[in-house]
This record gives structure tokens, C-alpha cells and sequence, in this order.
């Protein structure tokens, strides 16, 4: 039999393709900002002095075995992981409304969220097609990880490309004429790929229109504290949708603010509106996630519960939170005053460079266009993808003079 004769080749990944192409790059003067991760200002991968520490612990433990963790996980992680998203003095929380289930990851997270409510969330009853409606543009790989679930993802207005900020016009308009009960992803902040997040006023008045209309938010946090270097601040907006009773759940990820890329180690939250519901949630998702995956994977869990549970290694894991997130701020601070003060280098929307100083989180939407880019990867060295989007965390202060006067050069 010729089983597999009908499947197409798959394209690479664009990211992967843009890091292959950079390895390759022999010029000494390259530099990769499609990389999402870290990087310290050496250019070098940082393991989190906090993370050294709770890793020595658990390598010097004799107590550990290797038995399967929980079906939901590590209980004293999932636990620590929800008060870290919706605070210490969450109501939901106190009222026990929270199931918390250990995934693989945001990705997984953002997976099994998508997967559960594709068999479990009600469209019949509010009469709509089994759709998410995603910010455009959005993570790519959220299009990919819906579509694989049977949930059809529809774009909903997000970046204005002339201001290189918010279309918060357009996204009200959107969430206005929603359907009832309809869900729509939110990044819980530092938007992936723009960088461009709405004010807290803002928040607040899409919070309203999610009460109004009865939507569903369906939450992705993947950089709490790396956004602004402040946990809370950076969970403000989740915070505030619980409190005004709006449904939803939260995807949560510690690859980033913990740099634990490779354990694996992420949360879904549902929060019940009563306890009856809560009991269904927890129930049925753990026959849901049995299925899937057993019962997830027990390193990064328990070093992440390390951070967050013993206060020594919490104070010292915020301590290194604030070191990356400043280090990024700082280097936007930088690549501004280059552009905009010492080149003067006209901006792709003729108001200057505010934008980058504006936008947060480990990822800028420069406004540079796709051909604007290519020149940036054949005659600078510079790798990024097609859409302009910058990793802040591959500038450092040996390169990000160079890289802001290629930015010149190809707009010049
Ligand atoms: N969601 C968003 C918006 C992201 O940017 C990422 C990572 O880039 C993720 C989720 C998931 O990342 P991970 O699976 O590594 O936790």
C-alpha cells in the first residue's frame, strides 16, 4: 500500500527557516531578531540565576523519584501557577471556581484549550459555527493549532498599520456586532507579533463590551512580567475581566518569564461560574487530558513550583524578571534615539519612531516592509521575518547601532 502517496511537502516554518539561514551566515557582523527567545546582552541564551538555584535543589534531592505525576499535574505547581495569574487575593480562587491543569507549555496549553472546547462548548446553544476569532495579525501558530482542532479561526481588526499602534476602533466594532457566546483569544499582554497591547482604559472598556455581549475570553499569557518587568501589572488585564464575572480561561506558559523553553512547563485555568460547573470543568477535563497526554511531564513543574512557592527563590526569580525586561526596554530606548534622534531615519509612517518605545514586550513591529526586510538579511546580515517584526532580545549594545543604521540604509 502507497498510504501516505496523497500528502503534499510541507513548507518549513518561517522562524526555523530564518535561524537555519542565519547559522549559516558566515558574516561576523550578523545578528538574528526572528529569535523568540531570550537573549542576554552577550547574545547568549541566559539561564535565570533563580533557576540555577531551584535546579541545583532538585538535583541534590535524594527524595524525588520518577513516579507519574497527577493527570491534572503537580498540584502544589498548578495551584502556585493560578494564584500567580489571577493574584493573591483572587475571589475565584477563594471561592475554589478555579481548575488548573499542568500542560505542555503555552503551546500545549493554548492545544488542549482549543481541543476541549471543540468537543465540549456549547455553539449549538448561542447558534454559532464552531469558530475563534483571533486578533489580526496573531501568533501563527495559533491559525495552525486551532485548525488542527476543527475550530475555525476568524480574524478580528487588531494593528493599524498607519499608526503602527492599536486599531482599537475597528476592534470595538468587532466585539460590538459579536455574536453571542462567541470566543475570542486575547493576549493577556505583550502582543505576539506587534508588541502593541491596549491601556489599561482600553481594557477596561473591552471588558465592558465582553459583559454586554456575552463573548467568552479565551486568554494566552505567555510573557507575565516579561512585558513590563511587573507580575501584577502584567496580569492586570486578566485580573480584571475575573472580577467583572466575564467567562474565560487562560493559557499560561513559562517559557519565557521563567527562560524554560525546553521543560515544557505551562497551565490552563477555567474559571467555573459556580461550583456545579467548576466540578463538570475538573471532571471532565481530566478524562479530556488522560487521553491526551496521561499526564504531563514533572522537571520544569517542579521547578517552577520551587520559584514560586518558596519566597527566597520568588524574590530572587522577580529580581531576574526585571533584569530581562529591562534589558529590553533599555534596547528600545536605544534603537529610538538612534532612529529617530541621531539618523533621523524617516519612519515607514511619517510620525517618527514612538512605536518602538511604545510597544512592549520581546517583540516590535517595526513598519518595515517585506521588501525593507530582505534588504536587511542580504546586504546587512540581518535576519526578521517578512512582516517587520523585531526581536528585542537579539539587539544588544554591540549590535543595535549597527542594526539601526541598516534600518537607515534600506529606508534611505
Ligand atoms: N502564545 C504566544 C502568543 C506565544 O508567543 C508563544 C510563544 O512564542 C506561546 C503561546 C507558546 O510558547 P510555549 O509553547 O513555548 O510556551
Amino acid at each position: 500500500i502507497d498510504a501516505f502517496a496523497k500528502v503534499p511537502l510541507a513548507p518549513p516554518d518561517s522562524i526555523f527557516k530564518l535561524t537555519a539561514a542565519f547559522k549559516q551566515d558566515t558574516n561576523p557582523n550578523k545578528v538574528n531578531l526572528g529569535v523568540g527567545a531570550y537573549r542576554d546582552d552577550t547574545g547568549k541564551p541566559w539561564i535565570l540565576p533563580s533557576v540555577k538555584k531551584v535546579k541545583a535543589d532538585y538535583l541534590s534531592n535524594e527524595n524525588i523519584d520518577h513516579e507519574y505525576l497527577p493527570i491534572l499535574g503537580l498540584p502544589e505547581y498548578t495551584s502556585a501557577a493560578a494564584k500567580l495569574i489571577l493574584g493573591d487575593n483572587s475571589a475565584a480562587i477563594s471561592e475554589k471556581r478555579v481548575v488548573s491543569a499542568q500542560t505542555i507549555s503555552g503551546t500545549g496549553a493554548n492545544h488542549s484549550a482549543g481541543a476541549f472546547l471543540s468537543k465540549h462548548y456549547d455553539f449549538a446553544a448561542f447558534g454559532i459555527k464552531k469558530q475563534i476569532y483571533v486578533s489580526s495579525p496573531t501568533w501563527a501558530n495559533h491559525h495552525s493549532i486551532f485548525s488542527n482542532v476543527g475550530l475555525e479561526p476568524v480574524n478580528y481588526p487588531y494593528y493599524d498599520k498607519n499608526t503602527i499602534g492599536l486599531d482599537f476602533d475597528g476592534l470595538m466594532k468587532a466585539l460590538n456586532e459579536a455574536p453571542k457566546g462567541s470566543i475570542w483569544l486575547l493576549h493577556a499582554c505583550a502582543h505576539n507579533p506587534t508588541g502593541v497591547d491596549p491601556t489599561a482604559e482600553q481594557w477596561k472598556q473591552i471588558a465592558d463590551v465582553f459583559a454586554q455581549r456575552q463573548l467568552f475570553a479565551f486568554f494566552d499569557c505567555a510573557y507575565q512580567g516579561f512585558a513590563s518587568g511587573d507580575l501584577n501589572k502584567d496580569a492586570a488585564a486578566v485580573r480584571h475581566f475575573v472580577d467583572k464575572q466575564i467567562p474565560l480561561l487562560i493559557c499560561q506558559s513559562f517559557a519565557k518569564n521563567a527562560g524554560l523553553y525546553g521543560e515544557r512547563t505551562g497551565a490552563l485555568h477555567f474559571i467555573g461560574k459556580d461550583a456545579d460547573e467548576t466540578e463538570r470543568l475538573r471532571t471532565q477535563y481530566s478524562v479530556f487530558q488522560r487521553a491526551e497526554i496521561s499526564n504531563p511531564p514533572a522537571f520544569g513543574a517542579r521547578l517552577v513550583s520551587s520559584l514560586l512557592n518558596e519566597p527566597t527563590n520568588f524574590n530572587q526569580w522577580e529580581a531576574d524578571i526585571k533584569t530581562m525586561a529591562s534589558r529590553i526596554i533599555k534596547m528600545r530606548e536605544v534603537l529610538y534615539d538612534q532612529l529617530n534622534n541621531q539618523l533621523k531615519t524617516p519612519s515607514p509612517n511619517g510620525n517618527g519612531w514612538g512605536h518602538i518605545t511604545s510597544q512592549i514586550g520581546m517583540f516590535s513591529f517595526t513598519g518595515l516592509n517585506a521588501e525593507q526586510c530582505q534588504k536587511l538579511i542580504d546586504k546587512h546580515h540581518i535576519y526578521l521575518t517578512a512582516n517587520g517584526r523585531i526581536s528585542m532580545a537579539g539587539l544588544n549594545s554591540s549590535n543595535v547601532e549597527y542594526v539601526a543604521k541598516s534600518i537607515d540604509d534600506v529606508i534611505k
